[in-house]
Order: C-alpha cells, then sequence, then structure tokens
C-alpha cells in the first residue's frame, strides 16, 4: 500500500476513535455535552463540556470503557437525516445545534455504533473491532471554536494505531523524543539558554555558536561555488516598504514595530524587500541573470508565548535566505540546479530520506495562467531530472507562484520540512522589477526565493535531536580532547595540542588533576569525538592513543597518522 492510501486509512481509523471516545464518556457520563472530535497527526481528540470537570485520573477509566467498547465489535453504520431530525436529537446540545445550522445541505449525516449516534458526515473504520490499538495521551483545556470568547471545555487527546507494533513503535519514538528533547541536549552540552529577559529568543554559548558559525561556513562555501553573491540588509525598514510588499497587510500581527525620527519602522519578518531593493538600486542586463543574492538574514516573528518550544519555535532567527532573479525561460534550469544544490548540502546531514513535494497553482492564484503553466511544466520537469521522489500537492501553491519543499526524515523516523523552493511572479511585478533584454528592451524577471536549512536555530534543534548530541567529527564544538594519565604528560599534550590547533581542529587539553577515568568520563559525558590518552609510554615513543567516541582505541599513532585520519572526516565540509 502506498504512503497516501495509508495515511487516508489511518485518518479514517483515528476519526473513528474519537468517536470510540465521545461513546465512552456517554456512557461513563451521561450528561456530557458533546462538541467535536477530529483526526489529529498521530490520533485524535474530543472536546466536550462535562458535568463535572474530568481529571487526568480518569483517563485510564475512559480507556478501559473505550476498549471494552471496541472488543463489543459493534457494526459503524452511516445514514442521512432530515435538518429537522437532527435539531429534534440534539435538542440539548446547542454545540451541535450551532453545527446542524451551520450546514448548508437539506440533511445531515449520523453515525451509530450500538445505541450511540453522533453528527457527522462519514468515513469510519466498519466496526469498533478495529479500534483496539489506542492509547489516552493527556486532558487539556479547549475552547468551543478555539476562541476564548466561547465557552470553556474540556479535550482528551489520544494516539491510535492499526496495530500493537505500530502503537509500541509510537511509544517508543515518544520516549526517544524526550530523552534526546534539544532542549535537555542544549543544556548539557552547554550549547544555548533561553531567558525571561527575551522569551523566545535563543541565546547561544560558544559551543553552539561554534555549531552555528560551522553550519554558516559550510553553506557560505557551496553558495560561492555555485555562483551566490552574499548580501546583507538592515533589520528594520520603514512601514511604506512593508505596506508596498504586502507583509502589512498579510503579516502585521506577526511583525514587531517601532519608530525612528517620529517615522514607523518594522523589524524585518522575511529578507525579500531588502533583496529587492538591492537588484533595484541599478538597472540589470539579461546576461548577468540568473542573478543570486544570498543573505543570512536575521528576521523577527511574533509567536504566541504558548507556542514558543526550544529552537523549534522561537521569535527571532536567521534564515538562509536567497533570491534568484531570472528570466522565464531560466526557470528549469536553476530549479535543476537548485534542488541539486539543496540535496548536496542536506546529503552531509546523514538524514535517512529526502522527499519533495511539488505545490501547484492554487484557486486564488494571481498572474498569467499560461506563465502558471510554464512555470509548473518547468519544476515538475526539473524534478524528473533529479530522480528524487516527489509528489504533488494539487492547488497547495503560494497565490504568487508554486513551490518545492523538501521532507527530511531523522534517525528517530520524524518528517520535517526544512528547504523550500518558491517561485514568485507578483514581487517583480509589485515592485517593477525589470531587465534589460537583448534587444534592449525592458522585461520583467521571475524571482525565486530558497531557503536552505530554513531557519538556522531550528534547523540546528533538528540535528541536535537527529544526532541524539553526538555531533559527527565535522560539526562537533569540540572535536579532540586531550587527556594526560599523570602530570608529566602535561608538556607532551600542551605540544600535541598546539599542532591540532595549527592544523584547524577545535582541541582541548585536560590538565586539571583528575584522575584519568574521571577525565574520560567527563569527555564522554560532552560528547567529544576523540580522546587522546597520553601517558608515559606515550610520551617517550611521541605517539598517541586514540579512543574515540564510537568504535576501538588504537594505540602507537603518530601526529601525523591522526591528522590524515581527521582529514579525511572533514572531506567537504
Ligand atoms: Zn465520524
Ligand atoms: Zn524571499
Amino acid at each position: 500500500m502506498d504512503k497516501k492510501k495509508k495515511n487516508e486509512k489511518l485518518e479514517i481509523l483515528r476519526h473513528s476513535a474519537s468517536h470510540l471516545l465521545a461513546h465512552a464518556l456517554m456512557e461513563l457520563y451521561p450528561n456530557t455535552i458533546l462538541t467535536l472530535g477530529p483526526a489529529t497527526k498521530n490520533g485524535f481528540f474530543y472536546d466536550f463540556l462535562p458535568e463535572n470537570n474530568l481529571g487526568e485520573s480518569d483517563l485510564e477509566k475512559i480507556a478501559a470503557k473505550m476498549l471494552e467498547i471496541a472488543n463489543r465489535d459493534l457494526e459503524i453504520t452511516q445514514q442521512e437525516i432530515t435538518k429537522k431530525e437532527a435539531l429534534e436529537l440534539y435538542k440539548d446540545n446547542p454545540f451541535k445545534i450551532e453545527l446542524i445550522e451551520g450546514i448548508k445541505d437539506k440533511t445531515v449525516g449520523l453515525s451509530r455504533q450500538g445505541d450511540f449516534y453522533d453528527l457527522c458526515k462519514g468515513g469510519h473504520v466498519k466496526s469498533t473491532g478495529a479500534l483496539k490499538h489506542f492509547k489516552l495521551t493527556n486532558l487539556s483545556g479547549a475552547y468551543w471554536r478555539a476562541d476564548k470568547k466561547n465557552q470553556a471545555l474540556q479535550r482528551i487527546n489520544g494516539v491510535a494505531f492499526a496495530t500493537a507494533k505500530e502503537l509500541r513503535l509510537h511509544e517508543n519514538r515518544v520516549e526517544e523524543a524526550k530523552k534526546y528533547d534539544h532542549r535537555r541536549i542544549g543544556k548539557q552540552l552547554d550549547l544555548f539558554s533561553f531567558h525571561e529577559e527575551g522569551a523566545g529568543f535563543p541565546f547561544f554559548h560558544p559551543n553552539g555558536k561554534k555549531v552555528l558559525n560551522i553550519l554558516t561556513s559550510f553553506l557560505r562555501k557551496k553558495l560561492e561555488k555555485n555562483g551566490y553573491q552574499e548580501i546583507q540588509t538592515p533589520i528594520m525598514l520603514s512601514d511604506e516598504l512593508w505596506k508596498r510588499s504586502g507583509h502589512y497587510d498579510h503579516y502585521k500581527e506577526n511583525m514587531y514595530f517601532s519608530t525612528i525620527d517620529d517615522k514607523s519602522y518594522a523589524i524585518k519578518p522575511m529578507n525579500c524587500p531588502g533583496s529587492i531593493l538591492t537588484y533595484k538600486t541599478r538597472p540589470h542586463s539579461f546576461r548577468e541573470l540568473p542573478l543570486k543574492f544570498s543573505e543570512f538574514g536575521l528576521v523577527h516573528r511574533h509567536e504566541l508565548s504558548g507556542v514558543l518550544h526550544g529552537l523549534f519555535r522561537v521569535r527571532a532567527f536567521t534564515q538562509d535566505d536567497a533570491h534568484i532573479y531570472c528570466t522565464p525561460e531560466q526557470i528549469e534550469q536553476e530549479i535543476l540546479n537548485l534542488v541539486k544544490n539543496v540535496e548536496t548540502i542536506l546529503s552531509r546531514f546523514d538524514f535517512a530520506d529526502v522527499k519533495l513535494t511539488l505545490s501547484t497553482r492554487p484557486d486564488d492564484a494571481m498572474g498569467d495562467v499560461k506563465l502558471w503553466d510554464k512555470a509548473e511544466q518547468a519544476l515538475e520537469n526539473a524534478l524528473k531530472k533529479t530522480n528524487l521522489p516527489y509528489c504533488i500537492n494539487e492547488g497547495d501553491g503560494a497565490f504568487y507562484g508554486p513551490k518545492i519543499d523538501f521532507i527530511i526524515q531523522d534517525s528517530m523516523d520524524r518528517e520535517w520540512q526544512c528547504s523550500t523552493i518558491q517561485l514568485d511572479f507578483f514581487q517583480p511585478e509589485n515592485f517593477d522589477l525589470t531587465y534589460v533584454a537583448s534587444g534592449g528592451e525592458k522585461k520583467r524577471p521571475v524571482m525565486i526565493h530558497r531557503v536552505l536549512y530554513g531557519s538556522l536555530e531550528r534547523f540546528f534543534g533538528i540535528l541536535i535531536e537527529h544526532y541524539k548530541g553526538k555531533f559527527p567529527f565535522w560539526l562537533a564544538p569540540t572535536q579532540i580532547k586531550v587527556l594526560t594519565i599523570t602530570d608529566n604528560q602535561n608538556d607532551y599534550a600542551t605540544k600535541v595540542g598546539q599542532i591540532l590547533q595549527e592544523h584547524g581542529l577545535r582541541v582541548i587539553v585536560d590538565q586539571s588533576s583528575e584522575q584519568i577515568s574521571a577525565k574520560i568520563k567527563t569527555a564522554q559525558l560532552q560528547q567529544i569525538p576523540w580522546m587522546l590518552i597520553l601517558g608515559a609510554k606515550e610520551q617517550e615513543n611521541n605517539t598517541i592513543t586514540l579512543r574515540p567516541r564510537e568504535g576501538k582505541q588504537e594505540f602507537g599513532l603518530t601526529v601525523e597518522q591522526l591528522l590524515k585520519k581527521a582529514n579525511l572526516l572533514l572531506q567537504d565540509s
């Protein structure tokens, strides 16, 4: 079964599980007023108004009741009833009445299992017997229609899978993810912190900043090779610019504002307008195209405090942004270059899988339909040439152009979307961007926005969890720790450390008076890829014992042999 079909089946199962939860609630607490219960990413929830508030401790009883109903193996049937009948059925439930009144058709759907019924347009498993592999995860508060002004409700969340094995695998993954939460590892490895004085604004410590710098320089080298020119544009720009770019109208709620000389300014939530102003400073010949401006741009976006989540959801982050100005004819080649570029860079990070999705013209698209068709064709042609798996999300593109997203799969089988390539027909028009064509006439370029890591901060967070804190040699903030067995080796250790440092390696020499076993323990906790153990024998023979984080200890290495080994690991970084 392909993944899409499997996901559809799972969604049906999870949605059915929400009815099962509602059914159990009604049997246990007949005065509960039900509202809605959809499927979610890994499971389902149901929102309800309880007679008496439920607590976490009630979940066990509810789950047991659900299992009991599942074991009854009740057939789930679907019927259409008139709105009048539905209103009669739900005469004591103001939420369902509101839902029924909101339905445009003359009839409404009703699903039944045993003597339980629920308002629903259908799409269920055949019987409750298929719903045995679930778990209730937590109880939380909710509001009717997610609006704080409305009635406060309770919500029970759960996960559901088709088999016991899948449920167990999911639970293992959740446990693993908790164990390797980047916020926890960030503290352990002294990478970053958050402070009350700036909620959502990360502080990077020397170790964390080191990794960010490596990520940046790795990318910068690749960009230079691929003809990008790096620019830097201001963090604050006047309101007028954001009004013209459309951000003010569409994104104002997420922007921060300030005033300079009585004039209103906004802190940039995106880098595009800065790139556009740079492009417009002089005329461009067709010979210059494609013109590629890259920028590591710090953007600020307001997020509600409740959704802030370590480095995954912050209020300030650095986008590894680029804007490519090209002719419509160059789209295909540029997209192909970009996809290859992204793939090469992502391949350095040991992700299990990289997939692509192409999102095409939505209903509210702006611009010439012919240009859209041509561009979508060019994008698809480019994707075919890459030989990477991709799927098409019909109608899911932005109103100003189609886009390609990259989905990566980490070491814990979780999917992340980081890189995006977005075509834009709107801003070139909006900002009257032109280039001089071969005949001397002015023409409109196409703009391609692309991010690779996406947000450097978020990508760092993903890498921390993906590697479980064990950064590969090329990324580790400290690559090598030199450990002496006694104080007699201190001079030798300093010398070895110096040579390695001169060769660009990140080295710490541990000359503390701790026992060697304690020194090793510390280095292990710091997840240092290489420990060099130096004792009397090593000093005498001018050699090194290498104790790598993974794998076997190696004795009698010379410094040259060690450097050679290190260089192998550092190739292409
Ligand atoms: Zn349903
Ligand atoms: Zn952009």
